[in-house]
């Protein structure tokens, strides 16, 4: 079914309510395994009815978050969810203490009361938590998306100043830096205090459900059964270790490369002195090489990306009042994924193209999953599907990028080293936040520059603004996602692992990622690692074993440029 076709319905609360405690009731009676099977399935569907139109709602708006239907039904989710979310514990709770769990096990396996133990922790006594949580978060999309960047006499939103933060000509870098940053400064009180009534409400959610703070609640909602936030300590230790030392040898010859003593925070985006390589064509051009790039890869990504196109489930191209970013999300009453981006001319177009598509063909592959519970898996394994396929289209990127390809691939490397530094930045700055949820705005914003600093010591802002620590206020998902982020860091090493194998055997490479993708949710993070037959970068030494590999084919392909 094409996007445009697919009927959005808004839920009846009374009716919703009914169906949970009649279900609710009909587990506890139940009189076979059998029985709480079928049930299981029932609910499954409606799951995917709600889910289907929620995400209907939530892919609207964000298109276009000046629509004032969508709007409407926004806030009504926003306002409701929390009430639904809460009350569905009871039906998780029955079916986690349902004494035919074996024969449950048996048709679904292990992993689904791992989901359930995490699904049974909120209730009814946080719902005007959630539901503040909720317009917060909001209320800082809604800032993002109407972002005025006042920029040589235009206004621009966020994503448009992507490419004049890489101009060639570093006076108009700079200058448009400082626009950005201006923005952020000028609202600093606003971005400051929403965050502080975020953690506030989250802490005290922590609090109201029994625990210590809100990292350990948002660890157990996160579903991280195989990990907990000493382990995360330890491999940030691990990043820092291997990774920083070589993310700041490579700014050095990055600088070297531009003909630079000192390399500024806004020369960063910067790779090439002639400028990055920026695809050569428009969306039709980038959505007819995609489609050619995918057929070639394997039958399986063909038929997953003919399917995107023809049933319309792409939103690519920026326009006012569309939210920023990118995302990827699923329909599942329909087995259909929908990705979401803003194309601005650069490099990132192609990133979305591979990235989100390979969340796409993840959750693609994974539709026929027996329950919509094993479709997604946690954050960090679901990283892994779409930064491995950046790497894993290596080889199409001349159609692109033609002669260009291989600045591409370079520049793709090192973003990606260098990334990994600041995810865990990210990390460390919410520990930090959520273990002393009584700091001040300042003393956060002092922290994470301490923080940053760390990770990413040749860090030259040249700005009063970040050097005070204010840099986090444009990473929404400090925002809207706590302790999201360190995911991308640890996919990111999976993800090298594949692109290394990939160089020395593609098919294999391929075939590896494939089994990883069809597993999609059924398993932990920890076992779907060795699922994929990949290392974990958490419990092995894998991130000082591909270190010298990674920067061995920079090298090679930087000897090809200069
Ligand atoms: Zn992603």
């Amino acid at each position: 079914m094409k996007f445009r076709d697919m009927k959005y319905t808004r839920f009846n609360l009374d009716e919703v309510v009914k169906y949970v405690e009649d279900m609710t009731q009909k587990i506890n009676s139940a009189q076979s395994g059998e029985e709480v099977i079928a049930l299981i399935y029932d609910i499954d569907s409606f799951k995917r009815e709600l889910s289907t139109n929620h995400n209907l709602v939530h892919i609207r708006y964000t298109i276009n978050t000046n629509d004032e239907f969508y709007e409407k039904e926004r806030e009504y989710y926003d306002e409701n969810m929390p009430i639904v979310s809460t009350k569905m514990v009871e039906i998780s709770k029955a079916l986690y203490n349902s004494k035919f769990r074996e024969d449950v096990i048996k048709e679904f396996g292990k992993h689904l009361f791992t989901q359930l133990e995490s699904e049974i922790i909120l209730n009814e006594d946080v719902i005007d938590l959630l539901q503040k949580q909720n317009e917060l978060t909001t209320k800082y999309d809604k800032k993002i998306a109407n972002s005025d960047i006042h920029f040589r006499g235009e206004v621009y939103t966020l994503t448009q100043m992507s490419p004049y933060l890489q101009n060639k000509d570093r006076e108009s870098r700079k200058e448009a830096y400082k626009a950005v940053n201006k923005f952020f400064a000028d609202n600093q009180d606003f971005f400051d205090n929403l965050y502080d009534e975020l953690v506030k409400v989250r802490h005290e959610m922590a609090v109201r459900l029994g625990f210590e703070n809100y990292t350990q609640l948002q660890y157990k909602l996160l579903m991280r059964s195989d990990y907990n936030h000493i382990d995360v300590a330890k491999y940030r230790e691990k990043v820092l270790e291997n990774l920083t030392p070589l993310a700041v040898e490579l700014r050095k010859r990055q600088a070297k490369r531009l003909g630079l003593d000192e390399l500024k925070f806004y020369d960063r985006a910067l790779l090439f002195k002639d400028g990055n390589s920026d695809p050569k064509g428009d969306y039709n051009f980038i959505i007819e090489n995609a489609k050619k790039m995918y057929g070639e890869l394997s039958p399986e990504t063909g038929e997953f990306f003919n399917f995107m196109v023809d049933n319309e489930l792409l939103d690519l191209v920026a326009k006012p009042g569309k939210a920023s970013g990118g995302y990827c999300t699923t329909l599942d009453k329909y087995g259909a994924p929908f990705i979401f981006s803003n194309f601005n001319g650069t490099r990132g177009d192609i990133d979305v193209i591979t990235h989100e598509a390979g969340h796409a063909f993840q959750a693609y592959t994974s539709r026929n999953m027996k329950i919509s519970n094993y479709i997604w898996p946690t954050y960090e394994s679901a990283e892994i599907h779409s930064m491995s396929m950046e790497f894993l289209t290596w080889p199409w990127m001349e159609l692109f990028f033609e002669d260009d390809a291989d600045k591409y691939r370079f520049s793709a490397l090192q973003s990606s080293i260098c990334f990994i530094p600041y995810g865990v930045t990210i990390d460390h700055f919410q520990h930090f936040v959520y273990e002393n949820p009584t700091a001040t705005p300042e003393e956060r914003r002092k922290k994470y520059h301490e923080i940053e600093l760390m990770y990413d010591p040749d860090k030259n802002y040249d700005d009063d603004f970040l050097n005070n620590g204010g840099y986090w206020f444009r990473q929404g998902h400090v925002f809207s996602m706590p302790f999201y982020y360190i995911d991308y860091t640890l996919a990111q090493v999976c993800a090298f692992q594949y692109l290394v194998k990939s160089l020395e055997d593609s098919k294999k490479a391929f075939e590896d990622y494939l089994t990883l993708c069809k597993a999609g949710g059924s398993e932990s993070f920890f076992k779907l690692v060795e699922i994929g037959k990949i290392k974990n970068p958490m419990t092995t030494e894998v991130l000082k074993e591909i270190t010298p590999k990674l920067l061995e084919k920079l090298d090679e392909l930087e000897e090809k440029l200069v």
